[in-house]
């Protein structure tokens, strides 16, 4: 879900994808460059989602775009930036989202997630 203030309107829009989110708010900031958003995984959403995204080309160097992972909470806002597993802070504006499997991935991320799995499993 996308939920802004675009010229004194409220709106709401179902996205499905962080990329279309992202589309959604870029199209309200040309409308008004007032707009204030966030956007968010529906509270409803059953579980926490695992997103996959790396630094957009241009942001940092080509070594670095390492795919990281970040775990988005049901009814959690987002806005301006989102932290990765490893701890890796970017701006939403500055990610490219990718599919399961696409681009590096961040080892950091992947060890921290699979600490997480575990830990889960013993409980
Ligand atoms: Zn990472």
């Amino acid at each position: 879900m996308v939920v802004g203030r675009i010229d004194g309107h409220e709106k709401a829009v179902g996205v499905a994808t962080p990329a279309e989110a992202l589309a959604q708010m870029l199209d309200w900031l040309r409308t008004d460059a007032n707009a204030a958003f966030v956007w968010y995984l529906r509270e409803d959403w059953p579980e926490p989602v695992t997103l996959i995204g790396r630094p957009a080309s241009g942001v940092v160097g080509e070594t670095r775009r390492s795919a990281h992972l970040f775990h988005v909470r049901p009814g959690v806002a987002l806005h301006g930036s989102i932290t990765a597993r490893c701890g890796t802070e970017l701006s939403l504006t500055d990610i490219e989202w990718l599919r399961l499997g696409a681009g590096m991935p961040c080892e950091c991320c992947l060890v921290t997630g699979a600490r997480h799995e575990l830990g889960r499993m013993g409980r």
